[in-house]
């Protein structure tokens, strides 16, 4: 199943107008089984219900095809961010996308839209700096300025993902986005280089971008290339049986089956499994009711003191400011103006520097669970 890099790319389908509206897999005219490059991590089974084209169960809802085309709708925005910051990009024509493909084994092509292409502004020891570009246009400092054309894939995540994704890094945090660039970086230039990540935060509207080398990218298609393997396995020994279903990748309480669309028609985990692990306490509606409007009371009748204290706090820094000082005492009580240091890490260079697995030693992933009213 396995194959050269530089063998796998291949002529890819006809964008047409339906390029942003493929399902996640279907059967092509001669046969082959064609994923799309971002579903390419997709659980197996939900791709062989899409490629056998079983009806959608739970298409999305109203809320997430709205943050769908927020999130489309971003993608110039974050372009001209990108150029404000010096970076050359070569975003993909909306109306006519370029597709590009790559042979995962004989009976199976992944294929997609990249965003674009971007060359990174030259910061002095980018050793990807294409010599050749450097001969031709030496003296002309603003063709010297700039790296290597990569691929570039745009995201647009809420703020907790994207803080997720700046700390531990697109590997940890989205691996099917570096899965998707590594497809398309092949799929473009027919063989692996870097390639870049740029996300916007939703929340705050800012962006940030990481490089993923090109030994991670490959490390990453092969990855994927093995798990999309088994789907090929599971063609070539059923054919497009939509019966022969593949064996569920994930289960009932994950992300990935809650937002299926085939959800209702796969039923991961069996209903015992599912109320064992929902018996915790008994509460009735009416206790859970009770408890938002003790919250809410409870909310209110901190909300002045907490305003109160910030005003006092905010009158005596000013007050210990003016008389240079770092301790009094007022009224009986010890008045002190604290200094301390913060630090941060940058989670960029970090994240390049280091393979995933070293990463995981050192920025470690915890899980707390707790209760938000809104
Ligand atoms: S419901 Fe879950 S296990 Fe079933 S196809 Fe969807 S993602 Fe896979």
């Amino acid at each position: 199943m396995v194959t050269k890099t530089e063998d796998r790319a291949c002529p890819a389908p006809d964008a047409g107008a339906e390029a942003f509206s493929r399902p996640a897999a279907r059967f092509g005219d001669d046969g082959n089984l064609e994923v799309r490059a971002s579903a390419a991590l997709n659980c197996r089974r939900a791709l062989w219900y899409a490629a056998t084209e079983y009806e959608p169960t739970n298409p999305p809802s109203e809320d997430s095809l709205t943050a769908m085309e927020a999130g489309n709708a971003l993608e110039p925005v974050m372009v001209r961010a990108m150029e404000r910051a010096d970076w050359k990009v070569d975003p993909a024509d909306p109306l006519n996308p370029q597709p590009v493909a790559v042979r995962v084994g004989p009976n199976m092509v992944v294929a997609g839209h990249p965003d674009g292409t971007v060359r990174m502004p030259h910061d002095g020891d980018n050793t990807e700096t294409d010599t050749l570009q450097m001969f031709l246009f030496e003296g002309e400092s603003d063709w010297l300025s700039y790296g290597k054309e990569m691929t570039v894939e745009i995201k647009t995540r809420g703020p907790e993902a994207f803080k997720r994704w700046r700390t531990l890094g697109a590997e940890r945090s989205h691996p099917a986005s570096v899965a998707q660039a590594a497809f398309y970086t092949l799929g473009k230039f027919g063989q692996m280089r870097d390639a870049v990540i740029a996300t916007m935060d939703t929340g705050s509207r800012t962006w940030d971008f990481e490089v993923i080398p090109a030994v991670r990218l490959e490390r990453a298609l092969q990855d994927a290339c093995e798990w999309l393997g088994e789907v090929a396995a599971h063609h070539v020994l059923n054919g497009a049986d939509p019966d022969a279903l593949p064996e569920r990748d994930f289960s009932a309480g994950s992300w990935q089956c809650r937002s299926c669309p085939f959800l209702d028609v796969c039923l991961p985990g069996s209903a015992e499994e599912v109320e064992e692990t929902q018996v915790e306490e008994e509460v009735s509606d009416e206790e859970a009711r009770d408890a938002v409007s003790a919250y809410t009371e409870a909310q209110d009748a901190i909300k002045e003191p907490e305003k109160a204290k910030r005003a006092a706090l905010k009158t005596l820094k000013a007050w210990m400011r003016r008389y240079r000082d770092s301790k009094a005492t007022v009224g009986g009580r010890t008045v002190s103006v604290v200094t301390s240091k913060r630090y941060s890490v940058n989670y960029r260079k970090l994240n390049e520097l280091l393979d995933p697995e070293v990463r995981a030693d050192i920025v470690t992933e915890g899980e707390s669970e707790y209760v938000r009213v809104s």
